[in-house]
């Protein structure tokens, strides 16, 4: 007898159907080679990636990169010209969206306007037919998860942005939902109440921990603060996807570095780093607060000539022109500590563990 094949990394003492199993249990979100053309335009282009039970992982990009292509490819409101969508294991591409059994948040709340909170978020347990019985608790429940149960008779157009936003999670939710959808749920919002949901949508997360979540965003805090995974995307691809972490300190990709946490790009051998250095070609790269001025010559620290200052509350963003290369880089000096001047020459001087090594 030949002992049973075994896929890498796979449990001791399963074989490979109950690996088949296990892994299939666990991927909640399965995008396959999914390509989304209108018309002459690529708006999605062979993108995979996968998201596990429990999971969220958000697409992030700048506008018109594609994210949400890629959610309306897994929701079912668009149709993919090539690749395969999976749900739970189960092949969806040819599904409509009420099939495939998610719950979707958009940024337009879209909810109903002639119907109470109660009947928008008892809307989808009726169209499935849900008993009446378990309707009212159902609706209950999940308005109490988003602190909206005193609500539950006003209509839409009485309640405040945020609290619209509430009812429309808790409409997502009422179906219990293994697969929750979330484009831009925050940027209808004024700053202050994004800052209120967004930990309401952290608290929500570790009180759901089987349900897979995808969150589109163009706002890289919403992503660090949500997120198991980011999936960065640019031009109608997925450019990286890893942990938070991974792509923080570590970026894969030059236009990760810069986009997430807005690194400065520098050539290989600018400046000292505490990595060792890999053979191939390579950027470096620094973040804004990584920099120091000074004003004597740095141990690895780079001559520059101030250009420009912004306030930003906590910091000042200074741009200032490196000498050598004439490229500009941004330097985050915090307001209590004395700025430099316009048309200065100076040094900024950075840690070398603060120093990125990005593959070219
Ligand atoms: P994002 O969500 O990252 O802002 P989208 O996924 O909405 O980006 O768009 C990706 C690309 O597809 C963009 O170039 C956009 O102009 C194009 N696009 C999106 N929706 C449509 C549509 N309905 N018809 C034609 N082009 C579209």
């Amino acid at each position: 007898m030949t002992a049973p094949k075994r896929t890498v990394g796979a449990p001791k003492g399963l074989d490979d159907d109950a690996v088949d199993r296990t892994v299939r249990r666990t991927v909640a979100v399965g995008m396959e080679s999914v390509s989304v053309t209108y018309g002459d335009t690529v708006a999605l282009r062979d993108c995979s990636f996968e998201v596990a039970r429990g999971e969220t992982v958000a697409l992030l990009g700048p506008s018109g990169s594609g994210k949400s292509t890629a959610l309306k490819a897994i929701a079912g409101f668009e149709q993919v010209s090539a690749g395969t969508v999976t749900i739970d294991g189960r092949d969806v591409t040819r599904l409509s969206p009420a099939k495939r059994g998610i719950g979707i948040v958009v940024q337009s709340y879209a909810l109903f306007p002639h119907m109470t909170v109660a009947k928008n978020v008892a809307f989808g347990l009726r169209s499935r037919g849900a008993d009446r019985s378990e309707i009212a608790p159902r609706v209950a429940e999940v308005l109490g998860m988003v602190g909206m149960a005193e609500y539950a008779d006003r209509l839409p157009r009485q309640l405040s942005g945020g609290q619209q936003q509430r009812v429309a999670i808790a409409r997502a939710l009422a179906t219990r939902p293994n697969v929750v959808l979330l484009d831009e749920p925050l940027s209808a919002l004024d700053a202050g109440m994004r800052k209120d949901m967004l930990g309401e949508l952290q608290r929500l997360r570790a009180e759901l921990p089987d349900v897979a979540m995808v969150y589109v965003t163009h706002d890289q805090s919403e992503a660090l603060a949500l997120a198991d995974r980011v999936a960065i995307m640019r031009d109608a691809r997925l450019e990286a996807i890893g942990t938070t972490e991974e792509l923080f300190h570590r970026p894969p990709t030059r236009f990760t570095a810069t986009f997430l946490g807005g690194a400065d790009v520098l050539p290989g051998g600018a400046l000292r780093t505490s990595r060792p250095l890999p053979d191939g070609d390579h950027h470096l790269a620094v973040r804004p607060w990584a920099w120091r001025f000074t004003r004597t010559a740095p141990s690895n620290g780079l001559r520059v000539t101030v250009e420009q200052e912004q306030w930003r509350g906590a910091v000042r963003h200074v741009t200032a022109r490196v000498a050598e290369t004439g490229e500009t880089i941004g330097v985050d000096v915090p307001v209590l500590t004395e700025a430099p001047l316009k048309a200065e020459t100076l040094w900024v001087e950075v840690d070398p563990a603060d120093v990125m090594v990005v593959p070219r």
